[in-house]
Formats: C-alpha cells, structure tokens, sequence
C-alpha cells in the first residue's frame, strides 16, 4: 500500500518558523505522517509555493453574509450604532429559508476558502423557523449548514446556540423568535450533529450559548454542564463585552461586569472561545487569559458595527491566545482580518509591529501561526499547523506572483498579510485534499447562481 503523497514546497511555515525545501507526508486519511525541512524534491509533488497551515475561521453566522453591503446607509436621526445594525439584521432574517441559507452558506464557505480559511465554526443560533416554532426536524437549519460546508468541502464545526432572553432581565422581542429554541431543543440538535459526525471526519460539534444577555448565569451553567457530560471536549463559545452598552446593563442588573461574571460563575477553560471580549478591563483581562480560554476576534466585523478595539497587548502579556472570525462577513479573506487586526493596535498605540514577537518578529507570519493553532483549538479541529499528526489543511501560495519575486521567509508571511497582492492565495487544501485549485473552486459556478437567484428573491 503505497498510496501516501510526499508534497514538497520551496517554504512552509512550520511551528518554528518558516523552512526551506520541506516535505510533507501525507496518509490517505488526510493526515500528515512526516515533515522534513532541507529535503530534496525528487518524486515528491511539488506544491506551486510557499505552504502555510490554514486557518480556522472561528466565528461565522452564514446567514449574515447576504447582508453585508446591506447596512451602511444612514438613517434619518443619524444614530447608527451596533443596536441599529441589529434590527436591520432581525428585519433581513425573518424571512430566510433553508434553502435560502444553504445557498447563502455554500457561497460563502467557497469564499472563506479562497481566503485561506480551511475550517469555519459556526455559531448557529438562526434555528426556528420564520413564525419562531421548531422545524419538524428541528435540526433542519444545522444540516443546512452542514450540506452547505459539505458541497463546498471547508472543514466545520457546529455551536447550535442556546438563547432565551431578549436582554438582562427582558423578555425576547419580536426580531429574536427565530433563535428561542428550548435547552432539550438545542442538546437534541447537539446529540444529533454528534451522531453525524461519527461519520464525518471534518465535522467537529459543540454549543454557543449566545451571550450573558440572552442566557442567565444558571442556564448556562446548567447547558454547558449537560453539553461536557456527553462530550468532555466539546467546544463551548460566548459572545461578551461586545458593545460597552451590554457592559454597563450587565453591571447595573447583576452588579458584574460580562466577563468578570462569567468567570465567577462558570468552569471557563481552554476549550472556551469568548468572542470579541472587546470591553474588558486590566483584571477581566488578565483573568480570562490565565483561564487558556481563546479570544475569537472579529476585526472587520468589530470594525463595521463600530465595536471598539480589543485589549490586544495586555491580552497577549498575560500569554492570553487569539483568533479571528468573520462573524458577520464583511471581510472573507484571513490575511485581511490579521490586518484590521494589526492596524487597529497600530492606531490606539500609535506602534507598529504590534502582532510580532522577539521570538518571532515577522508580524506578518507571527499573526497567521498564532491565530491559525488557537483557532484550530476553539474549534476542535486537528489543524493550525503544518506538523505530524496534524490534518493537513494547507494554504499555498502562487510561488509565481510578482509580489513573491525575490522574497524569502518571513518576508512571506508579511507580504501576505500585508502587501496588496491580489491572487496570492493560489491552491487550498483540506485533509489532503485540493478543494481550491489556482484560484477556482470546481462547483463555483453553480454555487454563485444558486446564490444569486436567492439574493434577487430576497431583495426583491
Ligand atoms: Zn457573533
């Protein structure tokens, strides 16, 4: 039995560094058996450039994607905030289908790919359906989900949502019906996906309670108990201290801020992803680092819905880990998010090279290998680096593009992240296989008209 591939490429980013002329083995299951740097082509595959690990996008609502573009009007009094965003995004939702989201999702899981992103989490909390009750299968909208990242062949985990109030303290809203599953509801749903994996390999399954607005301190911990029981390892993901309004409510009902709330009443560990955590102060800070818990940061999305800017450099001195999503879609490409994410440090700061290290002072290149082994942490996905054992979800780069010319190392990585170079990701693979080939993804046509006929429905 001789079916392994050697691949070969003149750099690859590995876990300390970039290398030169490295092999990579790998087993017909998709995963790598050996790496070795300074080592021959001879009859291995020779990939078409530098090869980095991919990146988990660890933060998605797949719904979200047809709005982008959608939202950035003014509105006649002017005040255009997170919370406005909001109702514009529950109006866009009320009336989406499953196959609506399917087509949605394909679409962009073949976009996330084409931007380096080899695995998505998604945050799936668009469950009931448009008066607000249970699908007749009430995983209905996960499978959805599931045959869209199928089709398009990304890597997925799942985080089937638990959300019961409309804010501290109030009832659900209107907008807010379609996410107001029950707790058995939802571990059906988890139970469900489980079963499913078994026979998926790229498929990983986990919970999100949205947020300490939508979820009391005894739901969640009651959910996320029952979610460990069944599955220790399962993923557990929060949204907190997104806006600095959800701050202040959390603190003028229960007297704790978001995160410091969280920490106080829940077992928050490394297979915990706050996301965004943009609000927190030098103690939440400190003390959600020291818990290995991962920082899900969604610098485009933060960006556009006019969040404010993480705590990145206390963050990362109290060894606190990071990675990005595209939430709501604004941004697909991950060099882009690393980006947003370095220049809003380099703006509050007024500092450059802020994501880099003495141990790794390309920015650039440390920014991808952080964000790319946290995220494959948040999302339980055997991935974020090029390294035996590991899968091998794979980004290489167009060797032959102008901007590469001349360029080694490091200097990769930095022209990646952040030099313009349109098409420099060239060919992405997962678990071995090719599912982005110079640029194209082989059902992207029929993809993007399937999309295309749901938008002009929707809109019409
Ligand atoms: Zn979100």
């Amino acid at each position: 039995m001789t079916d392994r591939t050697t691949l070969h490429a003149p750099w690859a980013l590995l876990p300390g560094g970039w290398a030169r002329d490295v092999a990579i083995t790998v087993a017909p299951d998709g995963t790598i058996g050996a790496v070795a740097a300074d080592a021959p082509c001879g009859s291995a595959v020779p990939l078409a450039g530098p090869v980095l690990p991919g990146m988990t996008n660890l933060h998605s609502h797949a719904f979200q994607y047809a709005m982008a573009g959608l939202a950035e009007t003014r509105s006649p009094s002017g005040e255009d905030h997170f919370w406005s965003w909001r109702e514009t995004m529950y109006r866009f939702l009320a009336r989406l289908t499953p196959d609506d989201v399917e087509a949605i999702a394909a679409q962009l899981c073949v976009a996330l790919l084409k931007g380096g992103f080899t695995a998505v989490v998604e945050f799936h909390y668009l469950q009931a359906d448009i008066a607000g009750a249970p699908y007749a299968d009430p995983a209905e909208m996960a499978w959805r989900i599931l045959a869209a990242a199928r089709q398009a062949g990304i890597a997925r985990t799942i985080l089937p949502s638990l959300y019961r109030h409309g804010g501290f303290g109030r009832p659900p809203g209107e907008g807010q019906r379609r996410f107001l599953l029950p707790a058995e509801s939802v571990l059906d749903i988890i139970a469900a996906l489980r079963r499913e994996a078994a026979s998926d390999p790229l498929l990983r399954v986990g919970a999100a309670p949205h947020s300490l607005r939508a979820v009391t301190v005894e739901e969640l911990g009651a959910f996320a108990a029952a979610v460990r029981r069944a599955d220790p390892a399962a993923p557990l993901h929060i949204h907190a201290a997104e806006q600095p309004r959800e701050v202040e409510e959390c603190r003028a009902t229960t007297g704790q801020r978001p995160v410091e709330r969280l920490l106080a009443h829940l077992p928050v560990d490394r297979r915990w992803c706050v996301v965004h955590a943009t609000h927190m102060d030098a103690a939440e800070t400190a003390a959600l680092a020291a818990t290995g818990a991962v920082a899900g940061l969604c610098p485009t999305t933060e960006g556009n819905l006019g969040d404010g800017v993480f705590p990145f450099l206390g963050w990362r001195a109290a060894g606190g880990a990071f990675g990005i999503g595209t939430d709501s879609h604004v941004g697909t490409d991950a060099a882009g998010e690393l980006r947003m994410l370095e220049y809003a440090q380099r703006l509050r700061h007024l500092r450059r090279a802020v994501g880099a290290s003495p141990e790794q002072p390309s920015s650039g290149t440390a920014l991808w290998s952080a964000a790319a082994s946290s995220g494959a942490q948040a999302a339980a996905q055997p991935t974020g680096a090029i390294a035996p054992g590991r899968r091998a979800d794979l980004v290489v780069l167009d060797g032959a593009h102008p901007m590469l010319a001349g360029r080694d190392g490091a200097a990769i990585g930095d022209t990646l992240v952040f030099a313009p170079a349109p098409g420099l990701v060239r060919d992405v693979h997962v678990a071995g296989r090719r599912v982005i080939v110079a640029g194209h993804h082989a059902d992207e046509e029929a993809i993007a008209t399937r999309f295309a006929v749901t938008m002009r429905c929707l809109l019409a």
